[in-house]
């Protein structure tokens, strides 16, 4: 069984229809990237994988309905979810903000602090500054990293390159690289449609809350 199942699931805000009848399935290992518009879904379907939004259908993470456990319950079975508000601690340091995402049982939290500083150099040399007086790439590897800490099955990373510069896109880029590496399976949402081709298994494309293109990064290149 996949390691995330969704079916035929569907997402409204009152009137508005922010997902209808999607179909998902990502397997263990694999990196998935859901790419789209402004609006089409994204940001729903990454809330509503972790625990946070009502739906219909199915959702199943490890087999089981994600509607049937707490967002709590899923974290501490490694489904952690790095929002695109990035949800950091302002006014802690770097090292505290990762040291909070330690949410699962028995972390050795030396063990994981040295993954995240070997993953993300330029936060092995910040670890007492504070959050909010860095820059937004550091900012991002920040609320990634802090994600690792939880040791993810799945790691569900909401639009990480938003608003950031080039040269850093590229330290995240080799960061995401190395996760991968590490077996970590990973549903990305994203709109900069070059970063979801370079680094996704496969490519799904919402738009009004439909899939309606899905496939390799090769096959989507082929479309236009
Ligand atoms: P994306 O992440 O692709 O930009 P969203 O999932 O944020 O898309 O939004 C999908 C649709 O649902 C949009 O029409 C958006 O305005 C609406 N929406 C998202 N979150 C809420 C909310 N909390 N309350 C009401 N409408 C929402
Ligand atoms: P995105 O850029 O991914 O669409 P937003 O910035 O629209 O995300 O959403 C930020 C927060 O506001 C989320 O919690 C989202 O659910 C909520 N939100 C988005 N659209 C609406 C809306 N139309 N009404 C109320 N809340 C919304």
């Amino acid at each position: 069984t996949p390691l995330l199942d969704v079916a035929d699931c569907a997402v409204s805000y009152g009137k508005v229809s922010a997902l209808r009848g999607v179909d998902l399935t990502v397997g263990e290992g694999e990196f998935v990237a859901v790419i789209g518009p402004n609006g089409a879904g994204k940001s729903t379907l990454c809330n509503t994988v972790s625990g946070f939004r009502d739906y219909t259908g199915s959702v199943r993470y490890h087999g089981a309905e994600v509607s049937d456990q707490s967002p709590r319950d899923l974290v501490q079975q490694g489904l952690v979810h790095c929002t695109e508000s990035r949800d950091l601690f302002g006014y802690m340091s770097v090292e505290d903000n990762l040291t909070l995402g330690a949410y699962r049982a028995n972390t050795n939290v030396d063990e994981r602090l040295a993954f995240v500083y070997d993953l993300f150099p330029a936060l092995a040399e910040r670890t007492g500054q504070l959050a909010r007086t860095m820059s937004g790439g550091e900012q991002q590897m920040l609320a990634i990293g802090r994600a690792l800490m939880g040791d993810p099955d799945l790691l569900v990373l909401d639009e990480p390159t938003l608003g950031l510069a080039p040269v850093i896109l590229d330290d995240i880029s080799e960061g995401i690289e190395q996760i991968q590496a590490n077996g970590v399976t990973i549903l990305l949402a994203e709109q900069n449609v070059t970063f979801a081709l370079r680094h996704a298994d496969r490519i799904v494309l919402l738009e009004n809350g439909d899939v309606v293109r899905r496939g390799s990064p090769e096959e989507l290149r082929e479309d236009d």
